[in-house]
Parts: structure tokens; C-alpha cells; sequence
């Protein structure tokens, strides 16, 4: 039906209120908007455009090319929200969130009672360095490759990060029932963190230990068995190397490959005792199957948390 008054005024929806809290935007209308919202990479951004939109009765209202800043200082993962008038004819209000320590970004959008609602969850995010100042020790278990990196295929064409995590995850399950430790996972779904990431998260928390998990391969002598602990050149990290190999062995049974120097990015660039555990070599068939088995996964594990435990004196 035809308006009253001017029709670009009636047409005209109103921004009142945006707001940012627990990774939700939040946005007061006047009435129920569909915006376009579409995102950037480098840094991460998403960029949601109201069209037909002014600014109303905000505290500071941007005009022309300037722009409005939500405080967000506090919030781990957002750089900053900002918002403009970004068209003037017609009017059309852009708010941009820009992320940092993210790789990727989901959302879901809703408008509930006049508000509209973007509520985002970050993909990847490494954990905000926030060391813990309760006593307890550090532990970072790394369940190696994982997303878009298999690692090494098995004799049965599986990829390495199904084992990697299997364990990982089951030895997650026994460090979380220790009081004197604080557990951090570097991953616990099939993501894939990278390497630095890794490193950061480790180092930033100040962690006491670092094991990342693998799974050997040498396609080309399948009968190629047994067990690898590496560390690089520290003292401390060969130490807590020989206590977890010396469990490993006793646990799994494997031929007893040795403890060994390599030179390996998460071993290298971390600043705490760290080890790489290849735990067994998944292009043997046997060792395959006794590797991906429920009982051995659990002795290794517990292995592990043994080590840990023996090497913190716990
Ligand atoms: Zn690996």
C-alpha cells in the first residue's frame, strides 16, 4: 500500500543499539532487516551490510566517512568492531568484526524481538595464552596432523590423525582425573592447528610438558616395526623422553627403536621438556591393528600419563 509522508523516509529502517558480547553482535532496528553479510580473509573479517539503513537515536552516531568503534578490548579473538554509514544513497549501515588468532569463522544469524543476532563461532582458535597460576602443572597433549593434514597413510590406507587423536582423546580422558595437572589439548576433533600454532599455544601457556602423538610409516618396508621417541637437543626433554619411551615399551610390547635427537618444528620451537612419540609404525600390518586396537590404545595411554606423571614427580 502506498505510504504517507516521503517514501524514502517511511522506507528507512534505524539502527538504535550494536552491540558485542559472548561472540554475539547484536543490533536494535526499527523493524526486522535481512542484512548481506559476507566475509574476508587476511586479517579474518565479516562484514554485515543493513540495507535501507541509517543510523537513530545512537550515543555516537558516525557520519559521512567516519566511523564508530565497539571497546572490545577485553574479548580474546576480536580485534574490533566497527561501524559506518557506508552508503549514503541509498543509506545502507555496514558493521565490521574483525577477528585475529582465527583461521576460520562460522555463524548463524536470527532476529529475535526487533533484534537482529549474529552469533559466531570461531573455528581453530588457539586457546588465549592465559597461563595458569593454580599449582598444578601444565600438560599439552598434541594429537599430531589432523583437518586437512592425515599425516602418513597405514598399511590399511587409514589416515595417521585417526590414530593420532584416538590416542590423543583417551589420554585427555586419564590427565583430566589428575589434580595436580591442567590439560590443554592442541586439538580435539579432526581440526588441523598448524605447527606454530601448536608451539605458540605451548609456550604461551608456559607449559611444564609437551607430547605430541604419532604414528610412524615406511611404505617402502612394510615389515618395518616398533617404537621412536624423539626430543631435540635439551636435557629435560630427553629425560621426560626416556621415562615415556621406557613406559611405552613395557605397555605396547613393540620392538624397541630407541630414543633418539630430531630436529621436528613442535619439539624444536617449544620452550618446555618435549617429546614426539611415534608410537609404532602403521604401514606394519600387525602393528597396525595392534595400534588402532581399543586395549592397546588404553595401555599406551596410560603409559603415557605414567611418564608424564613419573617425570613431574607427581
Ligand atoms: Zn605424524
Amino acid at each position: 500500500p502506498p505510504s504517507n509522508g516521503s517514501g524514502n523516509e517511511t522506507a528507512t529502517n534505524l539502527v538504535h543499539d550494536i552491540n558485542y558480547t559472548n561472540n554475539q553482535l547484536v543490533v536494535s532496528l526499527d523493524r526486522e532487516v535481512t542484512p548481506v553479510i559476507s566475509t574476508l580473509k587476511n586479517p579474518e573479517r565479516i562484514i554485515v551490510d543493513f540495507p535501507s539503513t541509517n543510523f537513530g537515536n545512537m550515543g555516537q552516531v558516525p557520519s559521512g566517512a567516519s566511523m564508530g568503534r565497539l571497546d572490545t578490548s577485553e574479548i580474546p579473538g576480536v580485534t574490533e568492531v566497527r561501524y559506518s554509514l557506508f552508503k549514503s544513497d541509498p543509506v545502507q549501515v555496514r558493521i565490521v568484526i574483525e577477528l585475529n588468532n582465527v583461521s576460520s569463522v562460522n555463524y548463524t544469524q536470527e532476529t529475535i524481538a526487533g533484534k537482529f543476532i549474529l552469533d559466531l563461532s570461531m573455528v581453530n582458535q588457539p586457546t588465549p595464552a592465559t597461563p595458569v597460576s593454580s599449582g598444578k602443572k601444565i600438560v599439552v597433549i598434541d594429537p599430531g596432523h589432523g583437518g586437512s593434514d592425515p599425516g602418513t597413510t597405514s598399511f590399511t590406507k587409514n589416515p595417521e590423525k585417526i590414530f593420532t587423536l584416538a590416542l590423543g582423546l583417551k589420554v585427555q580422558a586419564l590427565l583430566e582425573k589428575e589434580p595436580d595437572i591442567e590439560l590443554i589439548m592442541t586439538r580435539e576433533t579432526d581440526i588441523y592447528p598448524t605447527r606454530s600454532e601448536r608451539v605458540k599455544l605451548a609456550n604461551d601457556l608456559k607449559a611444564d610438558v609437551f607430547v605430541s602423538i604419532h604414528g610412524n610409516s615406511v611404505t617402502a618396508a612394510p615389515q618395518v616395526s616398533g617404537t621412536e621417541t624423539y626430543y631435540y637437543q635439551r636435557e629435560s626433554s630427553k629425560e621426560l623422553a626416556n621415562i615415556i619411551h621406557k613406559n611405552l615399551i613395557k605397555a605396547l610390547g613393540f620392538t624397541d627403536r630407541g630414543v633418539k635427537n630430531g630436529n621436528y618444528q613442535v619439539i624444536r620451537e617449544t620452550t618446555m621438556p618435549a617429546v614426539l612419540l611415534e608410537v609404532g609404525f602403521l604401514s606394519n600390518k600387525s602393528e597396525e591393528e595392534a595400534m588402532m586396537s581399543e586395549t592397546n590404545q588404553n595401555k599406551a595411554a596410560q603409559a603415557i600419563v605414567d611418564g608424564i606423571k613419573e617425570y613431574l614427580k607427581l
